[in-house]
């Protein structure tokens, strides 16, 4: 390994493509080996619609999805792709904690409005809600595949080399090695291979115990399609946490509603997973829409699944060892994240930029904490 040799990434999802626009933006040579074709559908940074959002109930998060939306408009920019439609953000039930979630939105400076469930119900018709509910805009819907897209066009341009149906198979002493025999040597090698990390890295880093679940969505049709899309929804009554938001172009020429549950998946790993819906989530999601969301016909049309890889505590895992960092900011909640992580990559490489958050860190990971994320 020379400092000459590139920084290789491996994995071409959402965290991968971010890390490399973030490096070759400050022209460190990458080259980025994804083992499947571009726009493949078997991690979990496919699709057209990801909720972005300032709210979260836990102060560290309020505070990053700031820098993340000021980088996401530089994407935007630089690539002309419209990524982001800001339809607002709601967020209610028993278990959200709106007021806790309303003052750190206050904290951060955020625009926002606390609302009785009435309220919002004849604002947004076609929802019901219970107890207090916090509206802020500056919240909406990422299209993942479209950002991919950007991130590694605009890394492209920069000089990166990206190399789609390319698996890589080992990681050692400074070196890549593909599926075909071929060895890269790099600088530094960052693992953004989401559900798949742990059978590259385990017994090469300390890694936390990972979980992979399968995640199913819906699509629900909505019975006024000429009504401007809903907010992005964050719904915790007692039971399953369910979200809810625009679907853009899953949702066909109609923009069905996507609805999931966030933390029902099957567990499964990134090599067993069958990607057949499981009929209890469908069978819940539909009576949570019969209950909920009358604005919506509650017979799905269309549904797929997707991978989760979290952390126990939910919170990312960011950090180098040697000469390699390890990237894995999933935990169901990171696409919004995609390029602060990029520029947190960066930071790992260069040792210059905005320092990774301890609780991101294998040591914080590794300490026993147990609170979980308030998302
Ligand atoms: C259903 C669902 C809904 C979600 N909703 C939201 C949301 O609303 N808001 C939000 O902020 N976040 C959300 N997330 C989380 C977000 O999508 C993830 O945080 C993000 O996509 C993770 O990206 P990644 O790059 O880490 O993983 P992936 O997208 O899985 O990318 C990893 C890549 O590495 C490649 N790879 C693996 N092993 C190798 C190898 N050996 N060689 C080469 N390539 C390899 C894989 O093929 C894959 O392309 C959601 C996730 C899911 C599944």
């Amino acid at each position: 390994m020379t400092a000459s040799d590139p920084v290789v990434i491996v994995g071409a999802g959402l965290a991968g493509a971010a890390s490399a626009w973030a490096l070759a933006a400050r022209d460190v040579p990458v080259v980025v080996v994804e083992q499947f074709a571009r726009e493949h559908r078997h991690g979990s940074s496919h699709g057209s619609a990801r909720i972005v959002r300032r709210a979260y109930g836990d102060e560290l998060y309020v505070g990053l999805t700031g820098r993340a939306f000021e980088l996401w408009r530089e994407v935007e920019q630089a690539s002309g792709a419209e990524i982001l439609r800001m339809y607002g953000g709601l967020d209610f039930g028993e278990r959200r904690e709106a007021a806790k979630v309303a003052g750190l939105l206050a904290g951060a400076g955020v625009p926002h409005e606390v609302l009785a469930a009435a309220e919002a119900s004849a604002r947004w018709p076609g929802m019901v809600f219970d107890g207090e509910v916090v509206f802020h805009p500056q919240a909406g819907t990422m299209d993942a595949d479209l950002a991919v897209t950007a991130l590694l066009d605009l890394a492209v341009a920069r000089g990166a080399d990206v190399r789609h149906d390319t698996a890589a198979t080992r990681i050692a002493d400074g070196a890549v090695q593909l599926a075909d025999g071929t060895v890269l040597r790099s600088r530094c090698v960052v693992v953004a291979a989401g559900a798949w990390v742990e059978s590259l890295l385990g017994g090469l880093v300390p890694l936390p115990p990972l979980r992979v679940t399968q995640q199913q969505v819906f699509h629900f049709p909505r019975l006024d399609p000429s009504a401007p899309p809903w907010p992005s929804v964050i719904h915790e009554p007692l039971g399953h946490a369910v979200y809810h938001l625009a679907g853009g172009r899953d949702g066909g020429a109609a923009d069905d509603r996507k609805v999931a549950e966030h933390d029902a998946g099957n567990v499964t790993t990134a090599f067993d997973r069958d990607g057949v819906v499981d009929p209890g989530s469908r069978a819940r999601v539909v009576e949570y829409v019969e209950r909920w969301l009358p604005g919506l016909d509650p017979t799905p049309r269309s549904e797929t699944t997707c991978l989760y890889t979290e952390t126990p505590t939910e919170d990312f895992l960011l950090d180098r060892v040697d000469d390699v960092i390890v990237c894995s900011p999933c935990s169901g909640h990171g696409a919004k994240f995609a390029p602060l992580t990029g520029e947190f990559v960066a930071s790992l490489v260069t040792g210059d930029g905005a320092p990774v958050p301890d609780r991101f860190r294998l040591a914080t990971h590794a300490s026993g904490r147990t609170s979980r994320v308030s998302l």
